[in-house]
């Protein structure tokens, strides 16, 4: 950091104080993470110098020894950890790894089933304010009064509508996704099959969530959430679906000009630590301490969505606390802890009030936090919901004993 501060003192300051805050806060965006020191250096590493147009072998530069070998250490690690014998580290993240797949297998105007976005979907699986909702015609589908997929309606509309692509993945979905059932719903309409499993991603390369690679057409991902790599995307399939529909040619020069090396550089250094023991049981903490955070927030009253979590997130139901997520996430935030508002399946409140928040475990997990943190966090979360005037000194002493507890890495 000294080489910053003597070339640009404010965004060293900057940099010090998001330091500061990540160190200070309990992080519990579910999409956020911790990434190691060897990611990190990566990612700061003379990489970031090269132009690499094309793929490895293929350049439009010279001088790609190098990041050839980056970049075929990427692919083959990917390849082996997800168990497909495609894939693309290019996308420079999650949104242009499914814009490349539709540019691949999409013509505009083309029918597409996506997740609701106020059901837990993506931007990217159809909103009217992505490329998706704008060049694409979509159908959304969603989840039932429990909040779960309801899987016979997903039928009843494919059959109804006959999309050309179902995507399946989501934002704020806490329950395994069936990916076996997407695959026969998609068979039986007649569509391709793409499933976006960014949030689910780390948990799938450990088998604590059922792979979507036997049953998806082309599955993307984003490589910064769970999966705890660099922030980019990555699309994965069959090497015979890849050359069908050209997803290299889609990425480059589709929707991308040179691919960033040294995020590459980080992606390769990610997987191999995937491929680590150590990380499969970090994944298992992530599902334990999420169990964990459910379960001492539902014992103190606080309402889950679908009652409970499979994967590393959950949505807290605030209707009945008489709270917004708005309000929610601000009191958090007053405590140091931070998260994000999420809408709730049938939200009677906007997209930017809402009646819910989102908690992920991923970032506390790498952290070092345990099942017992969890508890911790979840007697301050209640607190704050059901009593903010007078807890708060109370609340904010608790997230301090535990970011004291567990320095930054
Ligand atoms: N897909 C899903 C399911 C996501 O949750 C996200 C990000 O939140 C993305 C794609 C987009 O990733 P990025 O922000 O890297 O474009």
């Amino acid at each position: 950091l000294e080489e910053v501060r003597a070339v640009d003192p404010e965004i060293a300051d900057s940099i010090v104080r998001e330091e500061e805050r990540q160190n200070s806060h309990i992080e519990l965006i579910a999409s956020e993470n911790w990434v190691t020191k060897a990611v990190m250096a990566a990612m700061g590493s003379p990489l970031t110098n090269k132009y690499a147009e094309g793929y490895p072998g293929k350049r439009y530069y010279g001088g790609c020894q190098c990041v050839d070998e980056v970049e075929n250490l990427a692919m083959e690690r990917a390849k082996k950890i997800f168990g497909c014998t495609y894939a693309n580290v290019q996308p420079h993240s999650g949104a242009q790894a499914n814009m490349a797949v539709f540019l691949a297998m999409l013509e505009a105007g083309d029918t597409v089933m996506g997740m609701n976005l106020a059901h837990g979907g993506h931007l990217t699986h159809g909103s009217p304010a992505n490329f998706s909702g704008i060049y694409f015609n979509i159908v959304p589908y969603g989840v039932n009064d429990d909040g779960v997929i309801d899987y016979d309606k997903v039928r009843e509309i494919a059959l109804e509508c006959k999309p050309k692509l179902i995507v399946a993945g989501a934002s704020a979905y806490a329950r395994t996704i069936d990916f076996k059932k997407f695959r026969e719903i998609a068979d039986e309409a007649g569509a391709y099959l793409m499933v976006d499993m960014a949030h689910i991603a780390g948990l799938v390369a450990v088998g604590l969530h059922p792979s979507p690679i036997p049953y998806a057409d082309v599955t993307t991902t984003t490589t910064h959430k769970t999966l705890r790599g660099p922030r980019g995307g990555m699309i994965l399939s069959s090497e015979e679906t890849a050359k069908k529909f050209n997803f290299n040619k889609a990425v480059f020069p589709g929707v991308q000009g040179g691919p960033l090396m040294h995020v590459i550089a980080a992606k390769a250094v990610c997987f191999k630590e995937v491929l680590s023991d150590e990380y499969k049981v970090y994944q298992q903490n992530i599902v334990k301490n999420a169990q964990a955070l459910c379960k001492g927030l539902m014992s103190r009253g606080i309402k889950i969505v679908s009652g409970g979590t499979d994967n590393h997130l959950m949505l807290v139901d605030l209707v009945d606390a008489g709270r917004t997520g708005k309000e929610v996430e601000n009191l958090l935030d007053s405590v140091n802890i931070t998260c994000n508002k999420n809408t709730i399946p049938n939200d009677p409140k906007s997209a930017f009030v809402t009646s819910g928040v989102r908690l992920g475990t991923p970032a506390v997990t790498a952290r070092g936090m345990k099942e017992e943190d969890m508890d911790v966090i979840a007697e301050a979360i209640a607190l704050m919901i059901k009593d903010p005037e007078a807890s708060q000194e109370k609340a904010k002493e608790l997230v301090a004993g535990l970011t004291a507890k567990y320095p930054l890495i």
